[in-house]
């Protein structure tokens, strides 16, 4: 190839990190400066310049720039950087980024599938110019963060989840696929924009979405094998649920708004029962809200307790109530509930508020997953720290507008006995002299790890106990220092080595259960997933 080409061919651009001998055997002679750089000097130089940039989003496309011209410096920023960066190319910033997408677009990344491609579907795969794809992350963009349907736009997306794929879990970048499907949508202004990148019609439903999906998903298996695995993103919960009853039996798919959301969430349980004492099965647990988070966590709780006690699942359900929009999920509300909450309707009689409901079930733990904030007001967070010496409270809801309370409440209005822990990150908080450090039950800390597991194990088929045992290899990496700051989570530094080590126990549990493929079976898992983890250093050409 000819140098120019070299230098705009992401894969392999260096910039001027280009060697002399490089520059004389590949033809850049005159195409570069005289100076050669090293990686790290362009590291500090990218950080320095992005650092410059006051508002989010500026920051966003310049590291989108950045990933479309040197794909390996884009990583290594990703990887050194990693606390300052993931709230960039991740929630929130990802988040207006998606708003934005049809003015911040230049170059397309990922493949849109609409229903103008409806037949040609496998077509449309092979124009994609990588052959061994491992993961693809897919959206409909019906339900992106908590900003609602953003139709094509959404595409932010799977982008950004793919790259935390390798920047935290290493899966090599020509190994992962993108991917927005486009059945319209009803987002009114959008619909108006003249600059909407997608199609400009209401959403398909019914019939017409699930022949789309589901010739999406046979063309996906047909021309990526058993072994892809399929991640469904931010689809709205009418779909979600169904989507992935409908295809965990037939393909390798993974929703990480329900399973993700669970494991991380049971990590951070797990982990505070140093702190609490007892089992998981001596809690009893609140939510509010009963959606793809809610109902997913719930499901992982009764099931884990289930393998600690041998008790039957619908036992350990009944520790665990869920409040809606419109209340308790009880009984007499069976008829009209929809299916995903059904298994939790258990007897009592119907209240109505929050407040109520914490006084009504005293729970242990109280866990806000609704997407509406300040819900967990001065007289619940209190009515917690009346019932329990110690209220573990997990205010999910995202982004930092939507928390339930903030680390501050929580910590204020327990008087500094709470254990917290929220989705989007709080600063540690300083009570009566102690400092707090909030937990972030993150996404982040268990997809990347859960991925390359599946990956190295060759697994064809996602197990609910893959993901105990990413929850399980999570909770284990919080160590004693950590349990003394208050923390439930390992902090964010060590994403790389906690990845190794989810990696190692979901594969394990893969083999376990006669779900992988790659034989024989390693010796040393997390030495093996490490080996197998993408390195962003540069290669030297010849
Ligand atoms: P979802 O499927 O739409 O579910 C939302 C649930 O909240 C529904 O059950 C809804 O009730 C209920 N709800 C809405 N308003 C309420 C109110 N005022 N009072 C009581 N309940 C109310 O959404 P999701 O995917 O579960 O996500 C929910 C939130 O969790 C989002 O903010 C998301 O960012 C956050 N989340 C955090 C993490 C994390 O921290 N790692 C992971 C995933 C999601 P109805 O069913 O009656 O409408
Ligand atoms: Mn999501």
């Amino acid at each position: 190839a000819s140098g120019y080409s070299l230098l705009r061919d992401p894969r392999h651009n260096k910039g001027l990190a280009f060697t002399g001998n490089e520059r004389d055997s590949h033809y850049l002679r005159g195409l570069l400066p005289p100076v050669v750089l090293t990686q790290q000097l362009q590291e500090k130089k990218l950080m320095h310049n992005i650092r410059q940039y006051q508002v989010p989003l500026q920051r966003y496309t310049a590291l989108m720039e950045l990933q479309e011209r040197n794909e390996r410096l884009f990583y290594k920023l990703l990887i050194d950087n990693v606390e300052e960066l993931l709230p960039v190319v991740y929630t929130p910033t990802v988040g207006e980024a998606c708003q934005k997408y049809g003015s911040i677009f230049k170059r397309p990344q990922g493949l849109y599938i609409s229903l103008k491609e409806k037949g040609m579907i496998l077509e449309v795969l092979k124009n994609w110019p990588e052959r061994s794809v491992q993961v693809i992350v897919v959206t409909d963009g019906e339900r992106i963060l908590g900003l609602g349907d953003l139709g094509c736009q959404g595409m932010g997306i799977p982008v950004g989840k793919l790259s935390l794929y390798t920047a935290l879990g290493g899966v090599r970048p020509s190994a992962c696929l993108p991917i927005t499907i486009d059945v319209g949508t009803n987002n009114e202004k959008l619909l108006n924009d003249e600059f909407y990148i997608g199609l400009r019609q209401r959403r398909a439903t019914g019939q017409e979405y699930a022949e789309l999906l589901h010739e999406f998903m046979t063309a996906v298996k047909q021309n990526y094998g058993e072994k892809v695995l399929i991640q469904f993103e931010d689809f709205a919960n009418h779909n979600a649920f169904e989507l992935l009853a409908k295809y965990s039996s037939s393909h390798l798919v993974f929703n990480d708004d329900i399973q993700g959301t669970a494991s991380v969430v049971l990590a951070g349980l797990l982990a505070s029962l140093r702190l609490l004492g007892g089992t998981l099965a001596d809690h009893r647990f609140l939510f509010l809200g009963a959606g793809e988070a809610g109902t997913g966590i719930a499901e992982l709780i009764a099931l884990e307790i289930s393998k600690q006690t041998g008790n039957p699942i619908e036992e350990n359900r009944k520790k665990i109530w869920l409040v809606d929009s419109k209340g308790l999920i009880v009984d007499s509300r069976k008829e009209s509930l929809q299916h995903f909450k059904k298994p939790w309707a258990h007897e009592h009689e119907p209240v109505k508020t929050l407040v109520d409901a914490v006084k009504a079930i005293k729970p242990t733990i109280l866990i806000g997953t609704s997407g509406v904030g300040k819900q967990f007001t001065k007289e619940v967070v209190e009515a917690m720290a009346s019932l329990n010496e110690k209220p573990l409270i997990m205010a999910l809801s995202n982004p930092t507008s939507q928390a339930e309370c903030t680390a501050e409440e929580a910590y204020t209005w327990t008087e500094g006995r709470t254990i917290f822990a929220s989705g989007s990150p709080f600063d540690p908080f300083e009570y009566n002299g102690k400092v707090f450090v909030p937990g972030q039950a993150n996404n982040a800390y268990i997809f990347p790890g859960f991925g390359l597991g599946v990956i190295i194990s060759g697994a064809i088929r996602v197990h609910d106990d893959m993901l105990l045992a990413a929850s399980e290899a999570l909770a284990a990496q919080v160590t004693e220092e950590h349990y003394e700051r208050g923390m439930i989570y390992p902090p964010f530094s060590d994403i790389r080595k906690i990845s190794a080590n989810i990696a190692a126990k979901v594969a394990a549990k893969a083999y376990e259960l006669g779900l992988a493929s790659h034989l024989p079976q390693p010796k040393d898992l997390v030495k093996y997933a490490e080996s197998c983890m993408y390195s962003p250093r540069y290669r030297t050409y010849r």
